[in-house]
């Protein structure tokens, strides 16, 4: 039987894929065979991480892009054409944290604002001109898409001091169900990943505070947090043809925290 995981000729984006979660993502997606470009704002993080990917593969790009600003992500998506002529799967996966501190009551606009401009904002950005380009190809009986947002655990609990963030996020899993029922009849699925409690710079100030650690991981069945890597297998099969019947989901990777 085929590789029902082989994505030989496959091209996928990656939004924040220089570091952490898209990272580990990209770098998954590279090992299988597809071609990735990965955007980010950080040049010496995307050219890092683009050094990483060419360990797998030399079918790799890496663009300073801000997802937060719509003609960059146009710019972008129309670099990725042209370096390797379609677009098989986005994941809409940069995102930045809320930071946990600040109570509702003293939230600025301006925070407010910031976080939806890159979190959800960012995926509109992203997603849109891919979607142009899915579906034009559909209709050249060409009918394959994957649209795939990391959204969070965080927008199933009530996450005290970081309601934007959470906020931010469940838009995310609406915006995915929506996605998923519109397109699905041009071969393209939409799904979101909700990680829980992961190894990233996102996180680094609550590994190193030892009150937080001593609390949270025991809530952690797996009793560990989670390792960008943990997210290769997930990113691999909803970029393949084994994923092609699985669509509007909100699939969590939490080491079981949420059900526990
Ligand atoms: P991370 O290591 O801080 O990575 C964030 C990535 O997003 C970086 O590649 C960053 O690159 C990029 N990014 C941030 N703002 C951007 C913008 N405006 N335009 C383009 N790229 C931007 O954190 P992570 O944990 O891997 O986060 C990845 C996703 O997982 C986020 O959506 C986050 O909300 C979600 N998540 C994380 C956790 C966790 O525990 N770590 C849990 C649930 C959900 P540049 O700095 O170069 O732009």
């Amino acid at each position: 039987m085929a590789n029902m995981f082989d994505l030989s000729g496959r091209v996928a984006i990656v939004t924040g894929g220089n570091g952490g979660i898209g990272l580990g993502i990209a770098e998954a997606l590279a090992e299988q065979g597809c071609a990735v470009s990965i955007w980010g704002r950080n040049a010496e993080k995307n050219a890092a991480a683009e050094t990483r990917l060419r360990a797998f593969s030399d079918k790799v790009q890496s663009i300073v892009c801000d997802v937060a600003v719509r003609d960059q992500t146009e710019q972008a998506t129309e670099a990725t054409l042209k370096q390797f002529g379609r677009i098989d799967g986005c994941f809409a996966n940069a995102g930045i944290g809320g930071g946990g501190r600040t109570p509702f009551a003293e939230r600025t606009e301006e925070d407010w604002r910031r976080m939806f401009s890159v979190n959800l904002d960012g995926v509109f950005h992203a997603f849109q001109p891919v979607v142009r380009h899915m579906v034009a190809r559909a209709s050249q009986g060409d009918g394959f898409g994957r649209l795939v947002a990391t959204s969070s655990m965080a927008s199933l609990f009530g996450t005290a001091r970081n309601e934007h963030y959470a906020a931010s996020k469940s838009a995310i899993n609406s915006l995915i169900q929506a996605l998923a029922v519109e397109h699905a009849r041009y071969g393209v699925t939409a799904n979101a990943i909700l990680p829980g409690w992961i190894n990233t710079e996102m996180t680094e100030g609550l590994q190193a505070n030892d009150k937080f650690m001593a609390a949270a991981v025991p809530r952690i069945p797996v009793r560990r947090f989670g390792q960008p890597k943990d997210f290769g297998g997930i990113g691999v099969y909803l970029m393949s043809q084994a994923s092609a019947y699985h669509t509007g989901d909100c699939i969590v990777i939490d080491g079981g925290y949420s059900i526990f």
